[in-house]
């Protein structure tokens, strides 16, 4: 990997450019131009658009969108039992870490008689995107399922790509694992076509309050233009890894975890973080030999030689931590002396990932955490999918006439200061005009 040398920079008075950092060549602003007139078709064409972009980037031309009954079954049928039983542990974890995260109503007593409650509403139709172009991503229907039922999201709908092998239909673990979990509505429907669908509404496909999951560039890109018509969860991206590592960690593990992200994508970014130019070396010679070994080699080089992945060096881990903050990757990894004190001081990243045995992979399936995380920088301001994404709170206001009374001339001296005195007349009709004066 290419080398970014900050030793000797003062990065934590002069804070860190991240311009220094990095990027990949195409970003998601730059794929919005080309994702506008798609989204533009669906909105106007409905399902004869999908059909038409399905067709162009997935090459299978088909008649419906929605994935009959029987295939969901059928799928699940000839699930290769030991696949099932994964996906079944990974529910079991996944629900066991969800679950935990419900939230239950609270109710303030503000003042005697003035009380504001928070309930919480699950959104009430979500559409639920699963990535199925280079791979397919039955870990992902897990991961978007999951927390939408256990925030008791009502109906959820799920899109992902058309495989021509399949007869168009989207990859059948992917039908397996909807059926496993109870979904029904499933679209054979990729990239920013079943964003559009989603959010626009179909023929076939009713429209959705909110879109959730990963994909790549367009989906991304997808789901940035249409924010506000939908709700988002974040930009889940293409994959990123950052690895904080000193010369404690074991070279052949550092590689073999970079290399596992950039299996994603070309786009994938695989960055090693160290003070350790040994590390950094002994990477190097381990990269070469594990990706000539590997089954996707030319697009993990791809993603290993592009402009989103280097190796940093930095002059310790202080220096190291104020880099992998102000890169804030989707995940972390933090294989270095002491990793959970060094990992408690992390503030930016979609996940952590602390110490030798804790890598990526382990959270891409069965950590029972969460794989749908913000990217490209996102995660200084977004989380993960969880529980939380599908929840709206809404403030509930209870206030008796002698509590209202109590604070009524400060809400009038408000309303005034505002220039709003319509707003303190609707108070003052509720007194006969006058303004109480309270306690
Ligand atoms: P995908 O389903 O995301 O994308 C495939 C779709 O992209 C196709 O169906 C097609 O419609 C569209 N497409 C392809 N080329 C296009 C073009 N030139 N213009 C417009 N649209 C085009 O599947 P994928 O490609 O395998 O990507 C999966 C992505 O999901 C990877 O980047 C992976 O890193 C990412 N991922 C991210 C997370 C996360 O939480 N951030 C988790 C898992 C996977």
């Amino acid at each position: 990997m290419t080398r970014v040398d900050l030793r000797g920079r003062d990065l934590a008075a002069d804070g860190v450019d991240r311009d220094l950092l990095p990027r990949a060549e195409l970003d998601v602003e730059a794929a919005l131009e080309k994702v506008r007139p798609i989204c533009d078709a669906v909105h106007h064409r409905g399902t004869a658009a999908v059909i038409e972009y399905n067709e162009r980037f997935d090459g299978v031309r088909l008649e419906r969108l929605r994935v009959p009954a029987e295939a969901l079954e059928k799928a699940l049928e000839e699930l290769d039992p030991a696949v099932r039983e994964a996906l079944e542990e990974s529910v079991r974890r996944a629900r066991t870490v969800h679950r935990d995260q419900r939230r239950t109503d609270s109710t303030v007593r503000v003042v005697p008689g003035g009380t504001v409650t928070e309930r919480w509403v699950p959104v009430e139709r979500v559409g639920l995107y699963v990535p199925g172009g280079r791979a397919v991503y039955p870990s992902s229907v897990v991961m978007n399922v999951v927390p939408a039922q256990e925030a008791g999201v009502g109906s959820l709908a799920v899109a992902s790509p058309p495989q021509k092998e399949f007869g168009g239909l989207p990859h059948p673990t992917i039908l397996a694992a909807c059926a496993l979990l109870g979904v029904d509505e499933v679209y054979a429907a990729g990239g920013a076509q079943a964003v559009a669908m989603f959010a626009y509404g179909t023929e076939e496909c009713r429209p959705v309050q909110l879109v959730t999951g990963p994909g790549n560039i367009w989906v991304a890109a997808a789901k940035r233009l249409l924010k506000g018509r939908i709700g988002i969860d974040s930009e889940a991206g293409p994959t990123e890894i950052a690895i904080l590592a000193d010369d404690t960690a074991d070279a052949r593990h550092v590689a073999a975890d970079l290399i596992s992200q950039a299996e994603h994508d070309p786009l994938a970014a695989a960055v090693l973080v160290t003070p350790s130019e040994a590390l950094a070396d002994a990477v190097d010679a381990e990269l070469a030999s594990q990706v000539a070994a590997t089954k996707h080699a030319e697009r993990i080089t791809e993603a290993l030689t592009g402009r989103q992945s280097a190796t940093v060096l930095v002059d310790d881990l202080d220096q190291g931590l104020a880099v992998v903050d102000a890169y804030a990757a989707e995940h972390l990894e933090i294989q270095t002396e002491d990793a959970a004190s060094v990992a408690a001081r992390v503030r930016n990243a979609g996940a952590v990932f602390v110490g030798p045995w804790s890598p990526v992979s382990l959270g891409d399936y069965c950590a029972g955490s969460n794989h749908v995380l913000p990217t490209g920088g996102c995660a200084c301001h977004s989380s993960g999918l969880s529980v939380q994404s599908f929840l709206r709170g809404i403030h509930v206001v209870d206030y008796t006439r002698d509590a209202l009374a109590d604070v009524a001339r400060h809400v009038v001296t408000l309303a005034e200061a505002e220039d709003l005195p319509a707003h303190g007349a609707a108070l003052k009709a509720r007194f006969d005009w006058k303004v109480p004066e309270g306690k």
